[in-house]
């Protein structure tokens, strides 16, 4: 029988297993005690544990940890970016981030992307598979464990579509949040998506208080298909109204991404529609110079960003800028995996 990682289940799914070969449900908090609080994923260190009751768990249970392959550090500002190699040999990344306030880490929660859209290198590498909720979950602990630091903030924005993988995004969040494991408030917590509108709404029903950010990089349904083809499933007039729906049903406001694009979303006309779209809503825009990508053209002129921010201003709607950390590092988002998977392919890989 396959193991079954244990980092993926909550206290009651392992309460249940426990009961079913005829041991105590109490137990379960216990172990998930060692798992997420005290991180001891060796059961043999359970020490709380029977050794009986140990044996038993070593034939259920596994826990699969993930290998650092590569950990660039930046010399500017101490952003780390890891590439994690799972279990099964696929590559993600994570990057930890400091700032005034504490430690922030950027978690990846597929293996590849979907979504296509244009600039981004995680479309260019392709789809392979979801991540679990361990592997996202995994991420974190593993970079606690290798830095040194207390995370304070978590980000969804790393490799993959979260709400394209929802239920074990889901699944993740409830399990770094609970009160018997590691506690992390969600209000730290930020999900981004490219706009999947009906998990938009799923997610607003289930209250988490996490902070939605949405990725809407244009306010021109044409421009928006051409760079983003999700917005031909769920154009600018039904995402938004999902954004809606999500700050009336949670009463927390929206960030909405832009990557400010040389020629394609950066014109008097462009801040036009986006304040005409997004006037007297909760929100909040944050404005990215995009990370430039081998493969594709598009760029940011030296000042652009900081122009578009005050167009939007002139028309009323507050913009912040996005600080650009680990610049020299940088290899935008999903780089390093693409370079490594290559290598890979292309015959062992070597870091
Ligand atoms: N799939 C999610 C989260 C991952 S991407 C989403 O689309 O929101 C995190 C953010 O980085 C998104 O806003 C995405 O549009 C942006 N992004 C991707 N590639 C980029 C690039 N080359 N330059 C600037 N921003 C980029």
């Amino acid at each position: 029988m396959e193991k079954i990682d244990i980092m993926s289940l909550d206290v009651d799914e392992i309460g249940e297993i426990l009961v079913g070969i005829g041991e105590k449900k109490f137990r379960a908090k216990q172990i998930f005690q060692w798992l997420h609080v005290k991180r001891i994923f060796d059961f043999d260190e359970m020490t709380d544990i029977s050794v009986q009751l140990r044996g038993r768990l070593k034939e259920i249970f596994c826990v699969n940890g993930l290998f650092v392959q590569k950990r660039l550090e930046s010399s500017i500002d101490n952003t780390v970016k890891y590439l994690y190699r799972l279990s099964d040999g696929n590559f993600v990344e994570t990057v930890l981030m400091e700032y005034s306030y504490g430690y922030s880490l950027c978690v990846s929660t597929q293996v590849g992307c979907k979504m296509g859209c244009r600039f981004c290198a995680s479309a260019i590498a392709g789809f392979v598979r979801n991540l679990t909720p361990a592997e996202i979950l995994m991420q974190v602990y593993e970079t606690e464990k290798n830095s040194g630091v207390k995370i304070s903030g978590l980000v969804l924005m790393g490799i993959g579509e979260p709400l394209d993988n929802y239920e074990n995004v889901v699944k993740f969040l409830r399990l770094l949040s609970h009160k018997s494991g590691n506690n992390f408030s969600l209000r730290h917590v930020s999900l981004s998506t490219c706009g999947i509108v009906p998990k938009i709404d799923e997610l607003a029903d289930l209250e988490l208080g996490l902070t939605l950010c949405v990725s809407l990089h244009s306010a021109d349904n044409s421009s928006r298909s051409e760079i983003m083809p999700v917005n031909r499933t769920w154009d600018i007039d039904r995402l938004l109204a999902a954004c809606r729906r999500y700050i009336e049903k949670t009463g927390r406001r929206i960030t909405f991404e832009y990557a400010v694009i040389e020629g394609v979303n950066s014109s008097d006309r462009d801040a036009d529609r986006l304040a005409g779209l997004l006037r007297g809503m909760n929100c909040h825009v944050n404005l990215i110079p995009v990370n430039k990508v081998k493969e594709r053209n598009y760029r940011t002129a030296g000042n652009a960003v900081a122009d578009f921010a005050d167009r939007l201003s002139r028309r009323g709607i507050n913009a912040t800028v996005r600080r650009t950390l680990g610049s020299d590092i940088e290899a935008a988002c999903g780089q390093l995996r693409r370079d490594a998977a290559e290598k890979q392919m292309n015959g062992g890989v070597n870091g």
